[in-house]
């Protein structure tokens, strides 16, 4: 069978389905143009002609469309304008099982169809946006149809009628959702719904019980009972799990078909040399790790691989020890890290761990052999970068590490072998194919998170990756203890927090403070791609009160009896980078005592001897970040301590995420409770989600039984025909969803 064939009804122009009005209608509200993307334009939800639509719940500044019964209608001649004004009450009886009876007042200018019309008794259908008039809710002008008298239905007998569920469609202030409604009937009839092909195989459908897909068009689109909705949306839904996976399947299979070049051990090597001087032995999960990735950069096909591990799991040396089997193979390695601070860091640490095998002009290197480390931002000083760049290009540079300063157009790489990213929940794939792009052939990729992520999400954002685990901490790292501390009922701890601090000082250790804000006048220091809700937009709360900031804390501590004579720093994304760099440097070699930072802090920074980390008005950071951030003490075999500090009453709904990670360190439980708080589209953002388009049916976190039955099934069938050859339709539809403003099957017929 032939795609563009396949199609043809789909890709269809509306207007030769719907007429021309209908079809201008449809493309000036909601940009569709095709039957295809009509007839896949799926009501939000359904209402029942027997329920009231509840009012106590209808949400304010928000296009409704609801169910109401009228109780009661007036007009009458305004004095100040000419033209009369129709106040109709309506109601959803005993608040329609809610048990709190709503009224809601709708207003009418000249409203001389809602006079007439709108009689006490009558039920009809109102579509408008509710807002607020002197403390009660209300609607203005708002659509309405009358239900008990259908126009739309004639012939319908009445019983039928009432049981009938009404499609909500995603409607706009122009166009309401029975608008949208009656244009979908009209396509309904004229569309030729027999001759659209089905994406998914036969088998399937036939295991899953689906219709056939016609039906489920009709059924989703006209249901005559809940039952009729239900089946149809399960249908599309798996589809669009189906089409996902997929793409995925099918991006995996063709990554892995490309040829690579084989980065293969060497005997007496950097590597090996490496192995030798490690002060401590790898966890038998770094080993094994290690054994993996050892053997696949060894093949011509490349790698691509997850590395999930909890923080301070060891994963730094994980592609460390990757990095350097490739430079001995005489590739390069290049090390991407979403902030500067951490790509410094790294470089630094990196640095330090391989000593004499690194050559970096101090004495004693491992001879000719040593690798260049050369580290690449964009805040570099002009003459420093061109060296680094020059490095990269040439070869010099062994292992390049840095942040998306390595993206730009004018770097590039002698032999790049190896790809790691490090903290991938900031990297799309976009990116990650950026940097594929450098290298003459496709090379090896590791892509690291210390974010936990539940299996679905794993499995739809980087579905495309085989995945390796790091489940244990090394040896002698010492638990961390985690407090909530409540200023709200205990003011005085505000004082001791910093005697506290003091303790941890004197008894050589280090702090850090954490703050929200970095001056009295911003609105914090969040790296780009942050996807994490404040905690302000998850409490609804409007911080009337002054939030801690790194400026005004440091201020504070200038005249704290308890931090005399103490050297404090501060750090944030605001600071000139060389400043930055140097501040870092300094609490590293235990110069500064205490840091007082905002969230750059958060992924990767590695400083042993921090035992303390202080973190302030913390209700405004969401779990992850929170559990990253305090992984950053007790690093290095000293117990730590974490405070959470925040001014909530108890009880605030925000204070129940600091309860839950004081509560528990596993990650996993944490990601579980984060992920019931955020919304869909922050973990399927854009330049995640592996395609463009956004998910219709699908909830990732709802439909883990869907996604990996789809999964299953993709692979399978990606298995038997990488090119999809023999699944044309299914082929078109992960076009469709890869570039859906391309509208891929739109080949016109
Ligand atoms: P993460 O997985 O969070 O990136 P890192 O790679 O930064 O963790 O490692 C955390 C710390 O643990 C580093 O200081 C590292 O040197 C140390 N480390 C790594 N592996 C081991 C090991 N097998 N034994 C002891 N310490 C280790
Ligand atoms: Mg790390």
């Amino acid at each position: 069978m032939n795609t563009d064939l396949a199609n043809a009804e789909l890709g269809l122009d509306l207007e030769r389905r719907i007429g021309k009005r209908s079809a201008a209608v449809i493309e000036k509200h909601l940009g569709i143009t095709t039957v295809g993307g009509l007839l896949n334009y799926f009501p939000r939800r359904y209402m029942n002609r027997g329920e009231l639509t509840p009012i106590s719940e209808v949400p304010l500044d928000e296009e409704v469309t609801l169910i109401a019964r009228v109780v009661s209608s007036s007009t009458r001649f305004m004095k100040t304008r000419r033209g009369s004004l129709t106040d109709v009450v309506i109601t959803d009886d005993a608040g329609a099982g809610t048990g709190r009876p709503g009224t809601l007042k709708v207003s009418f200018f000249n409203g001389h169809r809602a006079k007439a019309e709108l009689q006490p008794g009558r039920r009809a259908l109102f579509s408008g946006k509710i807002t607020r008039y002197g403390g009660a809710l209300g609607l203005t002008n708002p659509d309405f149809q009358l239900l008990d008298k259908d126009p739309d239905t004639p012939g319908v007998d009445p019983e039928k009628l009432a049981a009938m569920p009404i499609p909500v469609y995603p409607a706009t202030s122009k166009l309401t959702s029975w608008s949208i409604q009656k244009v979908v009937e009209t396509l309904l009839d004229t569309a030729d719904l027999d001759a659209v092909p089905d994406p998914l195989p036969a088998e399937i459908t036939a295991r899953e019980r689906f219709v056939p897909v016609a039906d489920a068009y009709r059924l989703i689109h006209a249901p005559h009972g809940p039952a009729d909705w239900q089946h149809a949306r399960d249908r599309f839904r798996y589809q669009e799990a189906l089409v996902l996976q997929s793409a995925l399947a099918r991006r995996r299979a063709q990554l892995a078909a490309e040829e690579a070049t084989a980065r293969r051990a060497v005997p007496e090597g950097l590597l090996a040399a490496f192995d030798r001087q490690l002060p401590f032995t790898l966890t038998a999960g770094q080993a094994a790790v290690g054994k993996t990735l050892a053997a696949e950069l060894a093949q011509d096909s490349p790698m691509n691989r997850l590395l999930q591990g909890e923080v301070g799991s060891g994963k730094t040396i994980v592609a460390l020890r990757a990095m350097l089997q490739v430079v001995d193979a005489g590739g390069q390695a290049a090390l991407l890290a979403p902030t500067e601070v951490l790509a410094a860091q790294h470089f630094e640490s990196i640095r330090r761990t391989l000593g004499p095998l690194s050559r970096d002009g101090m004495l004693g290197g491992f001879g000719p052999d040593a690798v260049q480390v050369t580290l690449l931002t964009g805040s570099m000083p002009t003459a420093a970068r061109k060296q680094a760049m020059l490095d990269a290009a040439s070869g010099t540079a062994g292992i390049v590490i840095g942040t998306h300063a390595l993206l730009s157009d004018n770097v590039s790489f002698y032999d790049l072998g190896l790809i790691v990213v490090d903290e991938q929940h900031r990297f799309g794939v976009e990116q990650r194919d950026v940097l594929r792009s450098k290298a003459s052939k496709p090379p090896h990729l590791l892509v690291m998170t210390a974010t936990p992520i539940p299996r679905t999400v794993a499995m739809t954002v980087f579905g495309d990756l085989e995945t390796s685990v790091l489940d244990e901490l090394p040896a002698g790292r010492a638990p961390i203890t985690t407090h909530v501390v409540g200023l709200a009922e205990h003011p005085a701890w505000a004082t001791r927090i910093w005697s506290r601090a003091r303790e941890e000082i004197d008894s050589g250790h280090q702090v850090y403070i954490v703050c929200p804000k970095i001056g009295s006048d911003d609105d914090g220091d969040f790296s780009p791609g942050e996807a994490e809700p404040s905690a302000a937009d998850l409490a609804g709360d409007n911080g009337a009160r002054e939030l801690a900031s790194v400026a005004g804390v440091v201020e504070l501590l200038r005249d704290e009896p308890a931090l005399a004579g103490v050297p404090v720093a501060p750090l944030h994304g605001r600071l000139d980078p060389v400043l930055k760099s140097e501040t870092m440097a300094s609490f590293t070699a235990n110069q500064t005592k205490l840091l007082v930072s905002t969230t750059v802090i958060e992924v990767g920074v590695d400083v042993h001897n921090a035992t303390l980390m202080v973190i302030l008005d913390a209700d405004r950071f969401g779990i992850s970040q929170l559990h990253q951030l305090r992984g950053r003490v007790g690093r290095g075999g000293l117990p730590g301590t974490c405070l959470l500090v925040t001014s909530l009453e108890p009880g605030h709904p925000s204070r129940r995420r600091l309860d839950a990670v004081a509560a528990t360190t596993d990650g996993f439980v944490l990601s579980q409770e984060d992920l019931k708080l955020r919304r869909e589209g922050d973990i399927l953002g854009a330049s995640q989600s592996g395609g463009r388009s956004t998910l219709k049916l699908l909830r990732v976190l709802e439909h883990e039984d869907v996604i990996a039955r789809a999964r299953q099934d993709a692979w399978q069938i990606v298995g038997g025909d990488p090119s999809l050859g023999a699944h044309p339709v299914l082929a078109a539809a992960i076009d469709e969803y890869l570039n859906p403003e391309k509208e891929a099957f739109l080949e016109r017929g």
